[in-house]
């Protein structure tokens, strides 16, 4: 098998969607990218996880040609190849349509910083992006879902090396991460805080932001130069 390490992680990833119940039926996708050899392994399209394998997995290149596969790719594919392009850091990518996230996507609200949860993996709102233009999705609606979260990073000067998630308005999720799995573990932890903010304001609607020096507090001990957390 062609290809084989990378099928192998992209399958691993998509299987920890199922794991971690982040999607119905098929509704979540993963990809793997090596950027020496410029490709990417995806889910296959319309593939229930049970029936998933590592040979399986599409294999698409940068120009967004299958390289190797008889199977059609995820109907996400152009989304992630956009991110690759736009985000030349990031290693892989998940889209799921997990409940509470999708909830605050479709109320097209960032997620504040409510508590220390959140300040662990990022020291500012998880952003939303707007709407898309009537001609963008007539174009090409997969592609120009990648370059609106593109645009939407720019706009908000946001680094996508350390905010690895974002909320696309009226749709749902997409995380990246160092891998493929690392991806997926991210699209986990979004899900647990968009849930946890909705209690919170459920709770007490007029809850405010965590204060900056306990979110940078929370961040510093755990990537900062001086993180304690964890074992050495
Ligand atoms: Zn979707």
């Amino acid at each position: 098998m062609e290809y084989k390490t990378l099928r192998e992680e992209a399958f691993e990833a998509n299987m920890e969607i199922a794991r971690q119940k982040l999607a119905k039926y098929t509704w979540g996708n993963a990809s793997a990218f090596d950027p020496d050899k410029g490709v990417f392994a995806i889910k296959p399209s319309g593939v229930p996880y049970e029936e998933l394998k590592p040979e399986s997995m599409v294999v698409i290149d940068l120009t967004g040609h299958t390289v190797d596969s008889t199977l059609r790719p995820s109907s996400d594919t152009e989304t992630h190849r956009i991110l690759y392009l736009g985000f030349p850091s990031i290693r892989g990518i998940c889209h799921t349509h997990s409940t509470y996230a999708v909830a605050w996507a479709q109320s097209r609200l960032s997620v504040p910083v409510l508590g220390t949860t959140h300040a662990d993996h990022n020291t500012h709102e998880i952003p939303c992006t707007g709407f898309m233009s009537a001609d963008a999705v007539k174009h090409d609606y997969e592609l120009e879902t990648g370059n609106l979260i593109i645009r939407t990073f720019q706009s908000r000067k946001e680094d996508p090396d350390i905010t690895t998630m974002v909320l696309v308005a009226g749709h749902g999720p997409f995380t990246w991460g160092e891998s493929a799995v690392h991806a997926v573990y991210h699209s986990a932890i979004l899900e647990e805080i968009c849930k946890m903010a909705y209690l919170t304001l459920t709770i007490n609607p007029r809850t405010q932001p965590l204060p900056e020096y306990i979110i940078h507090k929370h961040w510093e001990r755990k990537h900062g130069a001086k993180a304690y957390y964890g074992q050495k």
